[in-house]
């Protein structure tokens, strides 16, 4: 994948905290117009990449660029054309969402009322909040605080929009809901949504990422990935007692309980053994095959630097 003119370039970043811990690892990613998913678990470097891209903190080494804009020295350019959706998305519980996204617009730079008043009534009726544009933001449930963030973030059509673990705390009502808004962006801008939720990316995105530990295990688009694991995914429903077993003898990428019995996912070129069959492979046999270090397929170099 070369580097797309409009896409978002982002070379070999490092970034140690002051306690020593280390989040990122010369990440390098090419991420295209369109909506990208950076996945990985809880404390992967996920919230410190996208503070960085967001120009909200800086890197130890390492070059990021928006088309031509050198976001880490352009920091007022990239701002221009950012919007940022950050975990927690905090309000003002006493203001409505018509006056908070109004005055949202203002700092914007919309200063003009007609044109200011067209663009926050788009947006609220694209993330669905129209009709509970006079309720106050205090009595909004999470799944509409998320959307009134989209609202915020989407001001000014930005050509880098970040948002950073959007769905976690919403019910799988709201999560689809969520999605849904988020899928009918992209194309023309650069989405970026980090997750640990593999059906995240699963749904919406064409391109992806993987990330463990600060550093970059897998950067595929997802279908092309999972077609990759063809013929190589086994199961087995065992019990629990099996395990340990199991993953002495196989390369176990997954064991998760399924009506009281354990379901082990196995990676191997060829049967493992008379009680397992083959799986037709989904992204979470390749995230665990990623997380495992059994994922790598001929074209991808994976991108670490010992
Ligand atoms: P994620 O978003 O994937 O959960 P983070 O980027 O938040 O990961 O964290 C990556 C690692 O850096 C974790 O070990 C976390 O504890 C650490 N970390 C994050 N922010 C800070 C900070 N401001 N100071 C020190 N350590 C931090």
């Amino acid at each position: 994948m070369g580097t797309h003119p409009l896409g978002l370039s982002i070379r070999n970043i490092s970034k140690k905290y002051a306690n020593g811990v280390q989040a990122l690892h010369n990440v390098t990613l090419n991420v295209p117009p369109g909506m990208y998913g950076l996945l990985g678990p809880n404390g992967a470097g996920k919230s410190t990449l996208m503070r960085t891209l967001a120009t909200l903190q800086e890197p130890d080494e390492g070059q990021v660029f928006l088309g031509d804009i050198d976001v880490i020295n352009q920091k007022d350019a990239v701002r221009q054309t950012l919007g940022y959706l950050p975990q927690e998305f905090g309000v003002y519980p006493k203001a409505s969402a018509e006056e908070l996204l109004d005055y949202f617009a203002v700092l914007k730079g919309l200063t003009q009322r007609a044109e200011r008043r067209a663009t926050t009534e788009a947006l609220l009726r694209q993330t669905n909040l129209w009709d509970k544009r006079k309720q106050k933001l205090g009595g909004y449930s999470g799944g509409m605080r998320q959307r009134f963030g989209v609202a915020v973030a989407l001001l000014g059509n930005p050509k880098l929009l970040i948002v950073d673990e959007p769905t976690a705390g919403l019910d799988p009502a709201e999560r689809v809901r969520f999605l849904n808004l988020l899928s009918e962006l992209g194309e023309n801008s650069v989405v970026i949504l980090s997750t640990h939720i593999v059906e995240d990316v699963s749904e919406l995105c064409t391109n992806m990422a993987i990330i463990n530990q600060g550093r970059i295990l897998l950067e595929a688009q997802p279908l092309a990935a999972v077609a990759s694991l063809r013929g190589r995914i086994w199961r087995q429903l065992t019990d629990k007692q099996a395990l340990p077993a199991l993953e002495q003898e196989h390369h176990v990428i997954s064991a998760k309980l399924l009506s009281g019995r354990t379901l082990v996912h196995v990676h191997s070129p060829d049967r493992p053994g008379p009680r397992f069959e083959p799986v037709e492979p989904d992204l979470e046999d390749v995230y665990f095959s990623a997380m495992t270090g059994c994922f790598a397929p001929a074209n991808q170099q994976p991108n670490q630097e010992e």
